[in-house]
């Protein structure tokens, strides 16, 4: 059953978000976690960046946050067609402004691109910084890069954001894929509020030692925000690990750290969501989705407490 009036939109009842601690909290200083899906590239399943599609994911699957992965080093990506790119991303973040969900800006870049990542987000905490849907992660998975290059250039980021937008979250990545958040813990940024780091697990390839590097950060009061994750193996494809992803949800929710699913696309992959005969508008039926498509809906809905 849905219900879609306006008091049971997320961003209606947890308005402007903070952490303290390692904890999401909300107006209300209440623990909150968000729960969604985040869209694939833009620059490759661009027909999936609409408000149609938003509007489905808040309402069939129960999301209460999305995940704009702005894709921006390929061909066709941010670097080469900017004008484009924001338009698609800015689709979503209209989107949830509309639905009254929470909306990940992702620089979904593995490399360092500093001058580009500063124009970008001054652009849209500029446009977006005054809404409480929005949520900044400014390096998707750093890939070589060591934590103190990381670390340098996501100061210069939370500094531009920061000059423009006082107070929505800020994801900082770690490296290694947003896996090595032990080296963050032993070595986090100082002196900004509502920061918080993010980790990426695949469960058929990360597993009980990935959890733990988890448990030390957690436990040096480092903040975690899974913002993409899935149940297959790293590559995105292979077989789903359903019982290892049931750990990962369940660790993830007793510690009420938010998470996200890689991804809305129609890829020939296991973690591509839907295959293609999914609509670009959303209305997708059972046939329409993959093993992880049902099995990412399932968990969305059992999560939030819906009653579908
Ligand atoms: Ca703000």
């Amino acid at each position: 059953m849905e219900n879609n009036s306006t008091m049971a939109q997320p961003v209606v009842i947890h308005g402007q978000l903070h952490v303290e601690g390692i904890q999401l909290k909300d107006k209300n200083n209440d623990a909150v976690v968000l729960r969604g899906m985040s869209f694939g590239w833009h620059n490759w399943w661009p027909r999936f960046y609409n408000a149609d599609v938003v509007k489905w994911l808040r309402e069939d699957w129960d999301c209460s946050v999305v995940r704009a992965a702005m894709g921006v080093e390929p061909e066709g990506a941010y670097l080469d067609k900017p004008e484009w790119s924001v338009e698609k991303i800015k689709a979503v973040i209209n989107g949830a402004l509309r639905e009254g969900i929470y909306v990940i800006i992702d620089w979904h870049c593995h490399n360092i691109r500093l001058e580009e990542a500063k124009k970008f987000f001054t652009e849209m905490a500029k446009a977006y910084g005054k809404y409480p849907n929005v949520i900044y992660e400014i390096f998707n998975e750093p890939e070589h890069q060591t934590w103190q290059e990381v670390k340098a250039c996501s100061l210069e980021l939370i500094k531009t954001i920061r000059a423009v937008d006082a107070n929505n979250v800020i994801l900082v990545g770690c490296p290694h894929w947003d896996q090595d958040i032990d080296l963050v813990a032993d070595d986090p940024i100082t002196g900004f509020s509502n920061i918080m780091y993010t980790m990426h697990f695949y469960a058929a390839t990360h597993r009980q030692p990935l959890r733990d590097k988890c448990d030390y950060a957690l436990g040096k009061k480092i903040p975690i925000f899974i913002s993409e994750s899935a149940g297959m193996e790293a590559t995105g494809d292979g077989p789903v690990d359903d019982a290892e992803w049931n750990r990962w949800i369940t660790w993830a929710e007793a510690n009420k750290i938010s998470w996200l699913t890689w991804s809305v696309a129609d890829k020939d992959e296991t973690c591509s969501v839907v295959f293609s005969s999914a609509n670009s508008n959303g209305h997708w039926e059972e046939k329409d989705l993959k093993e992880s498509g049902k099995k990412v809906k399932q968990l969305l809905r059992k999560y939030s407490g819906s009653n579908k």
